[in-house]
């Protein structure tokens, strides 16, 4: 088995990638984006790897590294500990799996175990891994819930790698059908999911049941202060890697939000929809809701499906392969379903709910924009949601831009009040008049013929031939419909909190 790796302390430049890295203080990140780099046309073949690793990259039509796997392959293959911030669809998946198969020789038992935060992105993780182990007679399995415990309790013997979620490592661990204590490489894939997930335990738990000396990579699109607590709890000098801002945040994704209520929200996604058609994926907050919203878009004639945690695995890879293969153009998904998840060619990503916490944003668009490929990511804000737009903002270091609502889809837009209602619930109407000098007694009169309070309805900056009339939006239908006015006109409300 591989062993006896060094630690590199020192600024490297050219082993292999012909780039620099450097390991640091867990506080120091090193960013590519400053350095000089120059190696756009690297191809792997100049990476110094092993044929089998070559044939296998030239069977799946790679050909040139991508950034994260420029800058993090050679210093893995040179033994180091790894924190890498990158996201699903900058290629991270084989910045790890090709330093390791690099080094795994396909002794009995298994050396290298990469722990997943969900079942889709272990299954993920491991057809990755089983296109390259073919190539070096090396055995790959996926282990996680849901899916036959015999399955792979029968070819755990075989196996040298495995990608998993650790409620089922742990079982198969506390079962005895499956033995890290000789394993070489420990992999954590999108780490600040697991976390998030409530995985901290069960990752310390199967950690202490692996060897001190391994070489143990972290793959993180975030990096939150238990990350780093954890990288400085097992790891030994580690080469970290954060790709530039850009990378992180979806280089080639246009982004933008439009302020739009609840109401209203299922009539702008239908213009999306029509006017832009492509491949979506839309998130909504809530498991109930992503149904809701699905059914909704099937009443009105959109081969749209949903994907939730309540769905057995089964439904959830058949809903995935479909999405896929394109049989299905409309998928409607919670952020937990689509973690890790890799399709291509997604064009939309839709926020119609926007993300309570600010990372699941950046996983969230991360869908779209992959390999460079355009997209774009629409986020729908209702003025409750804004507050939740301004700490996006703040995370991603930039301004989303503000994009009129567009008209036209099958479903109809209505007038919402209460996205136009100030914080005491009260829309404000412009009303034109044919009276030079119109009467404040004469209009709170007409008002109260309308069924309208006194308490319920003020007249504000009249003037010749008009004036201004705030009123409680649950009344607010009713002024558009007396006559007595000759126009009335909504104000709509600022999208941002003023
Ligand atoms: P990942 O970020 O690992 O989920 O990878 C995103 C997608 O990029 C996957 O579909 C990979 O198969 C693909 N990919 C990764 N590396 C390369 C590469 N060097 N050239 C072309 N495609 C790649």
């Amino acid at each position: 088995m591989y062993k006896g790796y060094k630690k590199i302390f020192l600024t490297l430049s050219g082993i292999n990638s012909g780039s620099n890295y450097i390991n640091k203080g867990l506080s120091d990140w090193y960013d590519t984006e400053d350095k000089n780099m120059n190696n756009d046309d690297q191809r792997f073949e100049d990476m110094s790897l092993d044929s089998k690793t070559l044939d296998a990259l030239n069977e799946i039509d790679f050909e040139k590294p991508t950034d994260v796997q420029k800058e993090s392959i050679a210093p893995a293959v040179e033994g180091n500990d790894m924190i890498v911030q990158a996201r699903t669809g900058s290629g991270k998946t084989h910045s790890f799996l090709i330093p390791i198969f690099e080094k795994m020789n396909g002794d009995d038992g298994v050396e290298a175990i990469v722990l997943t935060p969900t079942r889709e992105l272990a299954q993920q993780v491991e057809k990755e891994a089983g296109k390259i182990g073919e190539h070096h007679d090396i055995e790959t399995l996926a282990i996680y819930g849901g899916a036959s415990i015999d399955y792979q309790i029968n070819h755990l013997p075989r196996t040298s790698f495995v990608a998993g979620t650790p409620g089922r490592v742990m079982d198969l661990m506390r079962r005895g059908e499956l033995k890290l204590d000789d394993i070489d490489f420990f992999v954590l894939d999108e780490a600040d999911r697991m976390l998030e997930m409530g995985f901290l335990e069960d990752i310390k738990w199967i950690m202490s049941r692996t060897p001190g000396e391994k070489q143990i990579m972290l793959y993180s699109a975030t990096m939150p202060k238990e990350i780093v607590k954890l990288a400085n709890q097992y790891m030994e000098e580690p080469v970290e890697l954060k790709l530039s801002e850009d990378e992180i945040s979806a280089k080639g994704v246009e982004q933008y939000y439009i302020s739009v209520g609840r109401k209203n929200k299922l009539s702008v996604l239908s213009s999306l929809l029509d006017n832009e058609p492509g491949k979506y994926l839309i998130f909504c907050n809530t498991r109930k809701y992503t149904r809701i919203l699905s059914d909704r878009l099937r009443n009105h004639g959109y081969k749209a499906h949903s994907m939730h945690g309540d769905m057995g695995q089964s439904a959830r890879t058949k809903t995935m392969n479909k999405f896929k293969s394109s049989e299905i153009d409309i998928l409607v998904s919670t952020d937990v379903a689509s973690r890790g998840i890799d399709v291509d060619n997604i064009t939309h990503v839709v926020n119609y709910d926007i993300p309570k916490y600010e990372k699941d944003y950046v996983h969230r668009i991360g869908r779209t924009g992959r390999l460079g490929k355009e997209g774009k990511a629409v986020t729908l804000v209702s003025r409750d949601e804004m507050e939740f737009l301004d700490r996006i903002e703040d995370f991603v270091e930039s301004e989303l831009d503000l994009h009129d609502i567009e008209e036209g889809g099958r479903v109809e837009h209505e007038v919402d009040y209460e996205h136009h209602s100030d914080l005491f619930g009260m829309v404000n109407f412009r009303f034109s008049i044919d009276d030079d000098s119109p009467s404040r007694w004469d209009i709170e009169k007409k008002l109260e013929n309308h069924g309208i309070k006194h308490d319920e309805a003020e007249v504000n900056n009249l003037q010749e031939n008009g004036g201004e009339i705030k009123i409680v939006k649950s009344k607010a239908e009713k002024i558009p419909k007396m006559d007595y006015f000759d126009d009335v006109e909504l104000i709509e409300r600022e999208a941002r909190r003023e």
